[in-house]
């Protein structure tokens, strides 16, 4: 099994099955950690978009017809693939990403899970039989894919992210043109690389690089496009719901700004332990990461002592030289400038640091794009760190009163996607997950997310699930076929 080289696919698009030279531009992709160049993308243009499109709608018509098991087999053997090539395909996400290489393992891992999960899922898409009011009829509730995805995702976790929309296609009958985020393009081209390998035909599969504004924008708009599969920023996505043309299907995985509830009854340890993780892990940028935190009065202080010491201690490094790192990179320029930005936004509206607050010292931090793991305390509601998205290594915290006051304040943004509680007490744990307006609900732990329990977003957060049966049947129509058979009428 060849190892996907980066030099092989710079520059490359891959549409019907096989990787081609680019026509248009290209775009720079940098690592992160180090500035430097690491290859160039392809602006797709119109015409690739087309040949993307139709490649696809040609590929559809075939795989939709291919029995499921050969579609879940495809699938198990795309998920041995990328599995035993984990190490590489972890030094490309590495690279263009700047998370620490053993989280980048753990993430190529996790999308080889989701190919098995898939792979299983696509032998158990059952219709349902109706009860009708006459006899001699019957009505079967039919599932039938919907036809071409249009997959569009942002930088944060390039293999998952993509791969959720890509195995739940392949296990529907659908097929499939993904627009990855032009900060990490070669993880999805790496993917795209053992999706040859796997034998899965040609034009099922297909991979389109370049701005999102255009070629994201092209595929939302293009009428050979039955569904589009977003996961990006709620701007972006509201973007795309009011710029569609034409009918067309919808997932939208969006932002968050995600709260955290400690009481009284709490384990305060193992709320730290909690806390640190998903405040931190992959410099804060994930959807899900925990932006604001409500603690118990009682508890303040002494959640704040341990979760500050936590915090300190967690280790930076670039992702490729320390593979065991707690914390890489930033991804960009962008987000380690929001960052900073909500942190003087609270500190000018009186929030205490503490912990963290500026990048750490030493050459190796020169050209990146680095900050160390940062905390303010006694947070007000008006400031940015509670109520909008930072997606940095940032977080606010805030004491409580009453349990009331808590969820209030917890669901007092116009994000819905995941909220999380540190308590003991079972009175406590009912009241907060029944009032919590969450898509996602964590109690005493905070892996919001598991492959077979569906997953997605309310409000602003988002439309749709990825995740579980309800992320497969996403990517199908149901057809009401009611047939008259006359036995008993
Ligand atoms: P983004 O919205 O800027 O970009 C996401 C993708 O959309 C990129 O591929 C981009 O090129 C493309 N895009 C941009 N403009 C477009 C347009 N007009 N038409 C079509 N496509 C367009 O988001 P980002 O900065 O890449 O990612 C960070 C955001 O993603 C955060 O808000 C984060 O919360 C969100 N996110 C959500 C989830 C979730 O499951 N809900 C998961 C991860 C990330």
């Amino acid at each position: 099994m060849p190892a996907v080289k980066l030099s092989q696919i710079s520059g490359k698009l891959f549409i019907g099955g096989q990787f081609v030279e680019g026509r248009g531009g290209r775009i720079d992709v940098i690592n992160p950690a180090r500035g430097e160049m690491i290859g160039q993308i392809a602006a797709t243009t119109a015409e690739e978009v087309d040949a993307a499109v139709e490649s696809a709608r040609a590929a559809f018509r075939v795989w939709s017809r291919v029995p499921a098991k050969v579609r879940a087999n495809a699938l198990h053997a795309l998920g041995e693939l990328i599995a035993a090539d984990v190490l590489n395909m972890a030094q490309i996400m590495t690279s263009e990403q700047g998370k620490p290489l053993n989280e980048a393992k753990g993430e190529i891992l996790k999308l080889a899970e989701a190919c098995h999960f898939y792979g299983e899922e696509a032998v158990r898409v059952f219709g349902e039989i109706v009860p009708n009011d006459q006899n001699g009829y019957q009505s079967q509730v039919v599932r039938e894919p919907i036809g071409v995805v249009g997959a569009i995702t942002p930088w944060n976790y390039p293999a998952e992210l993509v791969g959720w929309k890509l195995c739940a296609s392949l296990a529907a009958g659908c097929s499939i043109i993904i627009k990855p985020a032009e900060l990490t393009p070669f993880t999805a081209l790496a993917i795209a690389e053992k999706v040859s390998e796997a034998g899965i035909p040609a034009g099922v599969v297909n991979v389109l690089t370049g701005k999102g504004s255009i070629v994201g924008q092209a595929l939302v708009e293009h009428s050979g496009v039955d569904k589009i599969a977003f996961t990006g920023s709620s701007a972006v996505g509201l973007h795309i719901q009011r710029s569609c043309p034409s009918v067309k299907r919808l997932s939208l995985e969006l932002g968050g700004n995600c709260p955290m509830i400690v009481t009284k009854s709490a384990d305060i340890d193992a709320a730290v332990k909690g806390a640190t993780r998903r405040s931190f892990r992959n410099m804060g940028q994930i959807c899900i990461a925990i932006n604001r935190i409500y603690v118990a009065r009682p508890i303040y202080e002494t959640f704040l002592d341990g979760f500050a010491k936590a915090a300190d201690a967690l280790t930076i490094g670039d992702g490729l030289d320390n593979p065991a790192a707690d914390l890489g990179s930033m991804a960009s320029r962008d987000p380690l400038a929001k960052t900073r930005d909500h942190l003087d936004d609270a500190l000018v509206k009186g929030a205490r640091l503490v912990a963290g607050g500026n990048a750490p010292q030493g050459p190796e931090f020169e050209k990146g794009f680095f900050f160390r793991p940062t905390i303010v305390a006694d947070c007000t509601q008006d400031m940015k760190v509670m109520s909008e998205e930072t997606f940095g290594p940032l977080v606010g915290v805030a004491p409580f009163d009453s349990l009331e006051e808590a969820a209030s304040r917890a669901n007092d943004t116009p994000y819905g996607l995941a909220s999380y509680v540190y308590a003991r007490d079972l009175e406590e744990i009912y009241q907060l997950s029944a009032e919590l307006d969450y898509g996602n609900v964590a109690i005493n732990n905070v892996d919001a997310g598991i492959m077979n329990a569906p997953y997605g977003g309310r409000k602003q957060s988002g439309i749709g699930y990825e995740h579980g049966r309800e992320g497969l049947l996403e990517y199908f129509n149901f057809k009401h076929v009611r047939l008259f058979h006359g036995v008993g009428a």
